[in-house]
């Protein structure tokens, strides 16, 4: 147990005897951020006719092929199909029948002309040229054939996947199950932010990491059992943590260096915890516990804020993705040139807080400035954790590392750049 691991193998460790949780059937409309469980296949034809791309005039290419603007073809209209209705007769040699986006295309028809190209007549139509001649028409199982996938398992269901399920019918779909996260942040020094007072007076300071990790959670869409704060003291630890015994996964913040009061792991071990991970060869936050307790996961992140939220990134995520019955379960890590040099006193892995930017075409990463574990604005700066591995403790300006990108804030552009 003494054992360091690196952050590959602690990954591996903490993955390992994670797996989806149990399914549930839900409403479409709640779909959101969802994992869905089982494939959706289409069980129709999507579009289900063959339909027109244009409002105008379905006819027959061979009769419109000779029209210009000089010398018009006119064509008498059979009548007029609107999107949701069906046409009633078949577009014979030398007739035209109007259309509307969307509508089924009449028989006989095989080209739509825009309504741009004609003089737009109800009863007869001028055709002014023959470009759309042949063109113009979504054929019926264009988007979906019948039994097509329409949707993976272990997609995140966002706007477009919701609406390709809405398209095919599934009203009610099987996902996973929400996680359930319980939060506690543990020592003596902390208030929340009700307590202010405190702090100004010098005495305490607020739990950020009560917030951070409620908040880290909560945008993976987990239903999160926020256990506050617990002083220093072993059996007001036990208590709490034996409230939340039914959760998917327990998160704990603080506790678990090896300071006089750090008895975190401790008191996981006094409730029967197996414990599988104690520290692992990172800057920041080396110390990191991970165990099960019983069937519930249990993570011990490191006290310092920032330490907290960068091995959250590193661990935490993926477990709850993996919970959540994800597929891909990590950040993605991109190239990136470092905008200065970097010299390390330790070699460890360092996740250190960058902000990337793009110029011609390639990534560069300038540190936040100090990088403490302490230092909860560096994070509030970066886009992404630049990663230098423990054999490069010396990187110098220009040199090519890995950046874990931190979400939406690292792809965010203050300019439409199309
Ligand atoms: P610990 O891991 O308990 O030794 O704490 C390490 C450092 O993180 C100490 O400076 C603590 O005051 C600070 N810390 C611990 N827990 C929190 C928290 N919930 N919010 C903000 N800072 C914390
Ligand atoms: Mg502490």
């Amino acid at each position: 147990m003494a054992s360091a691991f690196s952050v590959q193998e602690a990954s591996a460790r903490i993955l390992s005897g994670i797996r989806a949780l149990p399914v549930e059937t839900i409403r479409l409309r709640d779909a959101l951020g969802r994992v869905l469980a089982e494939d959706v296949l289409s069980p129709i034809e999507h579009p289900p006719w063959d339909n027109s791309s244009m409002d105008g005039y379905a006819v027959r290419a061979a009769d419109v092929a000779a029209a210009g603007a000089d010398r018009p073809v006119v064509l008498p209209v059979l009548e007029t199909i609107a999107a949701g209705r069906r046409p009633t007769v078949r577009v014979d040699p030398g007739t035209a029948s109007r259309i509307m986006t969307g509508a089924p295309i009449p028989d006989g028809a095989d080209s739509v002309i825009r309504v741009e190209d004609t003089d737009g007549g109800e009863s007869r139509v001028e055709i002014r040229d023959a470009r759309d001649a042949g063109r113009n028409i979504r054929p019926r199982g264009e988007d979906l054939q019948i039994g097509a996938l329409a949707v993976a398992r272990g997609e995140v269901l966002g706007p477009a996947q919701i609406g390709v399920l809405a398209s095919v019918g599934a009203g009610a779909i099987v996902v996973h199950r929400r996680p359930r996260v319980a939060v506690l942040s543990s020592g003596d020094e902390l208030v929340d932010v009700d307590q202010f007072d405190l702090v100004r007076r010098g005495d305490r300071i607020v739990s950020s990491n009560s917030y951070t990790l409620v908040a880290s959670a909560r945008e993976l869409g987990a239903d999160v059992v926020d256990l506050g704060i617990v002083p220093d003291d072993p059996d007001e630890y036990t208590a709490r943590i034996k409230s939340v015994l039914e959760c998917d996964l327990l998160i704990t913040s603080g506790g678990v260096s090896v300071g006089a009061f750090d008895f975190t792991k401790d008191v996981l071990k006094s409730l029967g915890a197996e414990l599988h991970l104690w520290r692992v060869r990172m800057r920041p936050g080396a110390p990191l516990g991970f165990g099960m307790l019983g069937s519930m996961p249990w993570l011990g992140l490191p006290g310092n804020p920032v330490s907290a939220l960068v091995t959250f990134e590193l661990f935490g995520r993926p477990l709850i993705r993996t919970l959540r019955g994800e597929r891909s379960v990590f950040r993605r890590t991109i190239d990136v040139r470092a905008r200065e040099a970097i010299s390390l006193a330790a070699p460890l892995t360092h996740f250190m807080r960058a902000i990337v930017d793009w110029e011609s075409g390639g990534a560069w990463a300038r540190l936040t400035g100090p990088q403490g574990s302490g230092l909860l604005t560096s994070m509030a700066h970066a886009n992404a954790l630049l990663v230098v591995p423990p054999d490069r403790m010396k990187v110098a300006a220009g040199e090519t590392l890995k950046a874990l990108l931190l979400g939406e804030r690292s792809i965010a552009s203050p300019s439409l750049d199309v």
